[in-house]
This record gives structure tokens, C-alpha cells and sequence, in this order.
């Protein structure tokens, strides 16, 4: 395995500029792309590597994608508040590094399947757009404004035991449409097993108000 700068390095390499981003689905296939250059970069031996070694530099790698994709994500969130005439602010979510302390107790000491890299590092990244949107989701519901969540299945990338011919069901029981950031969650509308590539969607509306007829008016 390569040290932590010379993953970053090749990682920069790859990385395309953020343009072009409208919607969140837009945020996720760029987060994927992070994530699969990420995972491309660390590659997929782990032999004689140990824990707390693989886990120093995850936390410094995993931290730089994990920012990469919740800028994009950020991005997108304020082009949607900004549309739809909103002058509030956008959330940007933190790093936690228990995450990448996690992945290292899973590689260590190991050679594996590239495509197991390419899933963890895809989790991560696309796991940076769905905090995105749930930080903002609660804060916009805090300011009293509609908002609704959805997450759409996909097929393409199936959770470990899962035969290629069957559906998802782990992911299709976490399908569906809320208009409570905190409905969504307790169905665990955010949670993503490794290669997930659901669509989460986030939408953010005007105060609903009654004293005007109950139509949609600017705060
Ligand atoms: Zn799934």
C-alpha cells in the first residue's frame, strides 16, 4: 500500500472539477466517481499492513473524498434553496474518522477483492451526500420550511448474499417517500450497505401557510 500522499496524489489526478452539478442525483454519480479514484488509488493489498497503521492514513484519505463529495452535495443544496427563492444557508456535514477506523479493521493485513475497495470507498463518498442532505433536511425543517425525501431502488449495485437474479430486499424495505427528515431516517432511508447505489433525492419547499388560502409563499 502506498502512503497517504501518494494515494492523495493520484486521487487529485483523476479528480474532475465540480460542474455541471443540478440535483442531488447529480452529487451522487460524482461522489461515486470520488469514491471509485479513492478506491483506485489505495488499491487492494493490505498484506502486512496493520490496523492502527491502514487506519492513520484512511483517516486522512477517506476525510479528503468525504469533503470532496459533501462540497458537491453542499453545492447542489444551494442551487435548490436559491431556486426556489429561499435565503438560508447551506450545511456542510463533518467527517467522522471512526468511519475510515472501521474500514481499516476490515482490510488489514489483507489482499482483497478490488471490488471490495471500490464498494467501501463508494459507500463513504455517497454516504457524504446523504449527511448532506439529512443535516439540511433537519435544519430546513427547524426554519419550519416543507420538505420530502425519497429514495428510489437500484439494482446495480446488490448487498453480499444477494443472488444477481433477486431484488435488493435489505434496500427495497428502505424505500420511499417522506415528507419528515425524521420519518425517512427511522426507516433508514440514509443507510447504505457497501456498492448501495440507491437515489437519494432531497427537495426542499416554501412554508406552507393557511392564512394566505394555503398556498406556497416566500420566508
Ligand atoms: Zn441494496
Amino acid at each position: 500500500m502506498n502512503d497517504a500522499r501518494t494515494i492523495l496524489r493520484q486521487y487529485q489526478r483523476g479528480k474532475k472539477a465540480v460542474r455541471g452539478l443540478h440535483d442531488y442525483g447529480d452529487a451522487q454519480k460524482y461522489a461515486e466517481g470520488l469514491g471509485k479514484l479513492l478506491a483506485d488509488a489505495l488499491g487492494s493489498d493490505f498484506d502486512g499492513v496493520d490496523e492502527a497503521e491502514l487506519a492513520g492514513v484512511l483517516r486522512v484519505v477517506m476525510k479528503k473524498a468525504y469533503g470532496d463529495a459533501t462540497t458537491a452535495a453542499a453545492n447542489v443544496q444551494q442551487q435548490m434553496t436559491r431556486k426556489q427563492g429561499l435565503r438560508i444557508g447551506t450545511l456542510q456535514p463533518d467527517f467522522e474518522p471512526e468511519r475510515a477506523d472501521k474500514v481499516a479493521e476490515e482490510l488489514a493485513g489483507k489482499i482483497v477483492d478490488q471490488g471490495l475497495v471500490d464498494n467501501l470507498m463508494k459507500q463513504h463518498t455517497l454516504g457524504g451526500v446523504d449527511d448532506t442532505i439529512r443535516k439540511n433536511a433537519e435544519a430546513n425543517t427547524e426554519m419550519g420550511l416543507e420538505t420530502h425525501i425519497v429514495r428510489e431502488y437500484s439494482d446495480v449495485g446488490l448487498r453480499s448474499g444477494t443472488k444477481w437474479s433477486e431484488d435488493c430486499q435489505w434496500c427495497l424495505e428502505r424505500c420511499g417517500e417522506w415528507d419528515n427528515v425524521a420519518d425517512a431516517q427511522a426507516a433508514g432511508a440514509f443507510e447504505r450497505h457497501p456498492g448501495c447505489l440507491c437515489k437519494i433525492d432531497y427537495q426542499v419547499g416554501k412554508t406552507h401557510t393557511t392564512s394566505n388560502g394555503g398556498g406556497w409563499v416566500n420566508v
